[in-house]
């Protein structure tokens, strides 16, 4: 067997056997495999898909492509993955709530991918925090503190951390296979006994449509079933960005003013649904209702902000800019769009999270540097009435030429009409 015969297979659209994919996925990792062949297989598989065999195939290999971690010592671990949006600051977020319910967190998370951002690269702009750790610290963190949120740096599913970057070097990113094996290989690899998917659905996600989202999370509960992890998968509405902010340093500060009670309406329905459910998983309430007051209790008690400043100190972060927010390093430029009389029609979150990735909060090649810095921020979402030269978005940038021209393509990407519209509905479907 070679890569040759295996590229060769899929590029004719014939399933791949447990051997080849192991076979790949083995070499891969190891580096006997370059990244212009393995490049060349996972676009034969974006074009040409993989069945449910192959998928489950693929996930079990990359999720053994490391250390399987058994978290059964820590009690019932619940874990949680987004397949990606824009402004999707919920872990950040939601993670500490979990963990001052006292259900332990054990999280490993993404960095940005195509046009949406990730967990990873947000903690990231916290000077000092650190995402990379021995598993042991890593799991000593959880024992000590109830939560720990690091990157793909330890031997867990590397060979997802690879083809993650790869895919996103050679605009792979939104195929079913794939997304589901990345995700489902990791949450296997982080030992969790059960898994909450917020499986975000329309144009500033990979799923554009209903359709898509639920065979999407119809292969990663059957994934998950295989695997013996319980898994809900929560749809939401991704038709325009999550929360009010883009980028990262400014999405974790719209994380800890969350976290202080001020909640933007979609994303606080988006943060209850998904921490009902998974406080239902991990057997602490089986009232979702309930649940989600539980969660809002310990978020204006203050337990869920002083977890997070915990969570930010034992990784090493700074806490004098949780503390201080101003203290973050801002961006050079910064330049206000107004509006006419009317009502925000839509959004498009897709043009936003690449309007972001242009002004440099995100990466064209696998190991472009980041600018923590820009990013948007809307002071106005769908649905509210505007009026005219109103600020409905400030652009922050560190170039003037791009501040100039994603500003006009945010510009474009919000449509103003002169009728009511309604507000977008956050949660699309749920999936036990
Ligand atoms: N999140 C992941 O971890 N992988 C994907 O492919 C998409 C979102």
């Amino acid at each position: 067997m070679n890569i040759l015969q295996i590229i060769e297979k899929k590029q004719r659209s014939l399933e791949l056997s447990k051997e080849e994919i192991d076979f790949f996925i083995n070499n891969y990792t190891n580096g006997n495999i370059p990244d212009y062949q393995a490049a060349a297989l996972i676009m034969a598989i974006y074009i040409n898909g993989m069945n449910m065999n192959e998928t489950t195939n693929l996930t079990i290999s990359m999720a053994n492509s490391g250390e399987v971690l058994n978290l059964e010592r820590l009690g019932c671990v619940v874990d949680k993955h987004s397949t990606g949006g824009v402004g999707d600051k919920v872990s950040i977020i939601l993670l500490p709530i979990i963990a001052s319910l006292g259900i332990p967190v054990a999280k490993m998370s993404g960095r940005g991918l195509g046009f949406t951002g990730g967990t990873i690269d947000k903690l990231e702009s916290i000077p000092g925090y650190k995402t990379s750790m021995e598993i042991n610290s890593f799991i000593q963190n959880v024992e000590k503190m109830g939560i720990s949120i690091i990157g793909q740096t330890l031997n867990l599913a590397p060979a997802d951390k690879k083809i993650y970057s790869l895919r996103n070097a050679i605009s792979c990113i939104d195929n079913k296979p794939l997304i589901a094996s990345s995700i489902m290989s990791k949450k296997i690899a982080a030992g969790a006994s059960k898994i909450v998917l917020d499986v975000t659905c329309g144009n500033g996600a990979f799923m554009k449509n209903e359709n898509d989202a639920i065979e999407l999370s119809k292969i990663m509960q059957e994934i998950g079933r295989l695997a013996n992890k319980e898994t809900v998968c929560i749809i939401t509405n991704m038709d325009e960005p999550l929360g009010y902010s883009v980028g990262n340093i400014l999405e974790v500060k719209e994380a800890v003013q969350f976290l202080k009670g001020n909640m933007e309406e979609n994303e606080k329905n988006v943060i209850l649904e998904i921490g009902a459910y998974i406080i239902k998983l991990a057997g602490k309430g089986d009232d979702i209702q309930l649940n989600k007051e539980k969660i809002l209790d310990n978020i204006y008690s203050g337990k869920a902000y002083d977890k997070f400043v915990e969570l930010v100190r034992m990784q090493n972060g700074d806490i004098s800019y949780i503390e201080n927010l101003d203290k973050f390093p801002k961006a050079k430029y910064e330049q206000e769009i107004t509006s006419e009389d009317g009502y925000i029609q839509s959004i498009n979150a897709e043009e936003i999270g690449l309007a972001s990735v242009a002004l440099g909060a995100g990466r064209i090649k696998k190991d472009d540097n980041i600018d923590n810095t820009v990013g948007i921020v809307f002071h106005k979402k769908v649905g509210d009435k505007v009026s005219s030269k109103e600020v409905i978005a400030k652009v922050f940038a560190n170039d003037e030429i791009e501040l100039k021209r994603q500003t006009q393509r945010i510009k474009n990407a919000i449509k103003v009409v002169d009728y009511e519209v309604p507000k977008l509905n956050s949660i699309i479907k749920i999936m036990c």
